[in-house]
């Protein structure tokens, strides 16, 4: 079996502070989406339109955390850092722009 020579712990902590900042983030999206008043709309359509950026960002924002969750699980698995498709070790540069990057640069989807 191959082994990543990745310092996890150093991830550990990016992954664990990025989370927090995302939930934080979506916690705050949620509100102003069950009280879209509390923002000053002027009519209807910009509300919309509001709640529509704000659902994507929502989304997005989950899809992070999910990602965030499952580097956090291989961590403990001692699997973080190794390309889930091919099972090589993920470039530590790759790391450090994507830390939650489950695969390596090469079986990334284009
Ligand atoms: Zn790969």
């Amino acid at each position: 079996m191959k082994s990543s020579t990745i310092d996890s712990k150093l991830f550990l902590e990016r992954l664990a502070a990025r989370k927090a900042e995302l939930i934080e983030r979506l916690e705050q999206l949620e509100d102003v989406l069950d009280d879209p008043k509390s923002a000053d709309f002027s009519d209807h359509a910009t509300e919309a339109e509001f709640d529509e950026v704000y659902e994507s960002q929502g989304k997005e924002g989950l899809k992070e955390v999910a990602a965030i969750n499952a580097a956090l699980k291989r961590i403990e698995d001692k699997s973080f850092g190794i390309c889930m498709s091919c099972g090589d070790p993920i470039s530590e540069e790759r790391l450090q722009s994507v830390p939650h990057a489950a695969n390596c640069r090469k079986c990334m989807q284009p």
